[in-house]
């Protein structure tokens, strides 16, 4: 029997709890199956500024800290848009982003053969498209300073944002992305502006001497953010791991995102450093916010905070073969014709939130009878 893990659960707002209750079924059956979780629940976003006045409470950002992994279902809603910015919901999951020093952002462009008509993409482009998008999340441009609004005389104005990257930043998030790689076909595709930007000089630098130091079996290739956007919708199964900054990472884990369909599908993880046992700061989450357009109607599709979860059992626990098993239980649920709404296609079969989670548990039962 395995040692137990430990596991902080943050619903959230909106469709978070809903999502998240589907979810903690799934958690439930590994939990009886075969390997162990602690649990514990806490509050984030508008759920927490309701009961602490504040988007995340010192104590849950210290139950985070100390957690394996981290679940997050979604943050705000309408009630909470008129507050100040320091006090939004978003605030939370910017905070606990920050303090767990969460670099490496995570972002899986999965496709399963039964959504292959939603992609906007020919069927033959996106069919097993399996690809990872590892988008550096805490430095680049977005952080960069000098950074502001001048007036400069005359009438004019100037805006000014800096991209700055140090080998350090650099390195790590790198190593994620060769890490990684081991782990699935063996490939990176590191991605900036050489041509254009120094900080692309030292990024490509940078990786090639760490590839060169530690990570000769991965195989490593280059290309420039504006290429690998269009190669993304030209041909993205030529890709196994992309590695990029913040910037060029944001709009290609976008890109590739819409390559799969729709957005209750994607899961997402946020890691940081591996401390000396090797153990790494980990917050999972789906990519959609809190949909307060569906919120409590029973539509809201959880499989990409079960597939969260997955991810979590595979980096935070190191427990592929589970992970696997989520994932094929998802697939085989899509390939019978079940789907929520947001996925609903022509002769499918519409579920609710709650059946979209008994259709995946029946699955998790089949596939390890
Ligand atoms: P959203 O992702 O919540 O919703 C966009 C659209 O996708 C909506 O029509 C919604 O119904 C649909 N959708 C999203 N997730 C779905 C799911 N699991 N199943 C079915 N349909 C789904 O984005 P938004 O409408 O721009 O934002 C709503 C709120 O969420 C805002 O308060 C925003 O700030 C917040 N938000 C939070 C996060 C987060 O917590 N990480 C991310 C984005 C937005």
């Amino acid at each position: 029997m395995a040692s137990n893990r430990s596991l902080l659960i943050l619903p959230g707002d909106g469709i978070g709890p809903e999502v998240m209750e589907q979810v903690r079924r799934v958690v439930g059956w590994f939990d009886r199956k075969a390997v162990t979780f602690e649990v514990e629940e806490d509050l984030v976003g508008g759920a927490a500024i309701d009961a602490h006045g504040i988007p995340l409470a010192d104590e849950t950002m210290e139950r985070a800290q100390d957690a394996d992994a981290v679940l997050l279902g979604a943050v705000g809603g309408p009630k909470w848009d008129d507050l100040p910015f320091e006090v939004k919901p978003e605030r939370g999951l910017l905070r606990l982003r920050k303090e767990m020093d969460l670099f490496a952002n995570l972002r899986p462009a999965l496709c399963f053969d039964a959504l292959v008509e939603a992609s906007s993409l020919k069927p033959e482009i996106v069919a097993g498209l399996d690809i990872m998008i590892v988008r550096e999340l805490t430095g680049g441009v977005y952080f960069g300073s000098p950074r502001g609004i001048e007036d400069i005389g005359g009438g004019e104005r100037r805006g000014v944002n800096t991209q700055i990257y140090t080998t350090s930043e650099i390195r790590r998030v790198a190593a994620v992305a060769f890490e990684l790689a081991r782990k699935r076909g063996g490939r990176v595709c590191s991605c900036e502006k050489a041509n254009v930007m120094e900080s692309g000089v030292l990024w490509r630098e940078e990786v090639t001497k760490l590839h060169a130091e530690s990570y000769k079996d991965v195989e490593l290739s280059h290309m420039y953010a504006d290429n690998a956007a269009m190669q993304l919708v030209r041909n993205p199964k030529q890709f196994d791991v992309i590695v990029t900054d913040n910037l060029f990472g944001d709009i290609l884990s976008d890109e590739a995102a819409m390559l799969t369909g729709s957005l209750g599908m994607l899961p997402s993880a946020s890691l940081g450093s591996a401390d000396a046992t090797g153990r790494r700061k980990a917050l999972y989450e789906p990519v959609h916010g809190s949909a307060p357009d569906i919120t409590g109607q029973g539509k809201a599709n959880p499989i990409a905070t079960m597939l969260s979860f997955g991810m979590m059992l595979r980096y935070s626990y190191d427990l592929p073969a589970e992970a696997d098993l989520v994932q094929q239980a998802v697939e085989a649920v899509l390939a019978s014709g079940r789907r929520t709404a947001d996925i609903m296609a022509e002769g499918a079969e519409e579920v609710s939130t709650e059946q979209m989670g008994d259709a995946v548990l029946a699955e998790l039962e089949k596939l390890s009878a």
